[in-house]
């Protein structure tokens, strides 16, 4: 069956996308291999994060070869890297193999190292102050080219990654089976491993697929965007405020809730004079209530294209005051890499920019 495949086909199969069940049916099936040497080609994949065949030395040569003809190793190109003298944050801009830029950041801890991924080229939210959005979306991603973002961060850097938080460019409920394929591969016991506990999907609401991933039972910490305190507000920020009431998104995070009990974080970007006054704050807390809830506040990252402007310190601190007085969980995202670029997606947009 192999032997037919054409090499030039899209139709290679996609081996590191796949879970190890579905690699033993195509060891055993489409190679007639035994079946410990989907262990093997699995562990190569996922444990030693092999870039290449030929790397996979305990396979015969033979074996590597009928690989390379029947399927693909998804292996992404670093384009850019730089790196942060502050902090040791780094910015990455990855090659996919059909030649889209797509970026990943990370970010060292006290807690560990943490890496934040990009679930689609683009994205189609529009929300007004993000510069993924701007040109749509491209596409969306495979598991295997999320799973190479980590991996390939974690070969570069030589160090273990022990988080991650999908909260690059795209929206991963708007390409959602293959974030959850992508959370279970990464979570997986025979693969890198990391703890479901230890990753974040953050999303702008979409709420049928927050009641769908209630019913996947992971252990992942569901953030939500929230960003306004009013539905009219925030369809003056995000479009999907258009389709989702902020009532119905916290029923959602309720029956997320309920599945495995982690706290939900609201990401609130803060807009000077548009949502970060005290009254704000305070209607905020009201919506929050009696929810096991941590609130995760964004001084707004401006850019060139938006008018947007940052609140200043002073009043950041004052609705994080606000919102722990009446007994929120606050904290202020502290920015990372401020000498290596700005907001989400400019690095990619900025290295588009300078190709045409
Ligand atoms: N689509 C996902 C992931 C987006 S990026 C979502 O909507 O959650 C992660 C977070 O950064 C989101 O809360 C997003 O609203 C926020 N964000 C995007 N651009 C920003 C900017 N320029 N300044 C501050 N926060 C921004």
């Amino acid at each position: 069956m192999c032997e037919k495949v054409d090499v030039k086909s899209m139709d290679k199969a996609d081996i590191k996308s796949m879970n190890l069940e579905e690699l033993t049916v195509f060891v055993t099936g489409t190679l007639k291999e035994p079946k410990f040497r989907a262990a093997q080609l699995y562990q190569w994949l996922h444990v030693k994060l092999a870039r290449s065949f030929d790397e996979m030395t305990s396979l015969s040569k033979a074996l590597r070869e009928k690989l390379d003809t029947c399927a693909v190793l998804t292996a992404l190109e670093t384009v850019e890297c730089l790196v942060s003298k502050i902090d040791g944050t780094r910015k990455y801009l990855f090659r996919l193999p059909d030649g889209n830029i797509i970026e990943s950041v990370l970010m060292k801890y006290k807690h560990g190292n943490s890496v934040c991924v990009s679930s689609q080229v683009g994205c189609r939210m529009g929300c007004r102050f993000c510069a993924s959005t701007l040109d749509g979306l491209e596409r969306s991603m495979t598991p295997s080219e999320m799973l190479d973002e980590v991996y390939a961060i974690q070969r570069d850097l030589g160090e273990r990654i022990s988080n991650v938080v999908i909260m690059g460019s795209g929206e991963p409920l708007d390409n959602y089976d293959n974030v959850v394929r992508f959370i279970k591969l990464l979570s997986d016991e025979n693969g890198l491993h990391i703890s479901q506990r230890n990753i974040t999907l953050s999303t702008c609401g979409i709420v049928p697929k927050i009641y769908a991933l209630a019913e996947e039972k992971l252990q992942v910490t569901l953030a939500i965007s929230l960003h306004a305190v009013s539905d009219e507000q925030r369809r003056t920020l995000m479009p999907i405020a258009n389709k989702y009431s902020i009532r119905e998104i916290l029923e959602a995070c309720k029956a997320y809730y309920s599945h495995n009990n982690r706290r939900l974080t609201f990401e609130y970007s803060l807009v000077a004079g548009v949502n970060d006054s005290p009254e704000q704050a305070r209607a905020l807390a009201g919506l929050l209530k009696g929810l096991n809830a941590h609130v995760n506040l964004i001084p707004v990252n401006p850019i060139k294209e938006r008018d947007f402007r940052q609140s200043d310190n002073s009043a950041v601190n004052n609705f994080k005051n606000s919102l722990e007085k009446y007994g929120e969980n606050v904290t202020i995202r502290r920015e990372m890499g401020r000498d290596i670029q700005a907001a989400c997606g400019q690095l990619r947009k900025n290295y588009l920019n300078r190709q045409v």
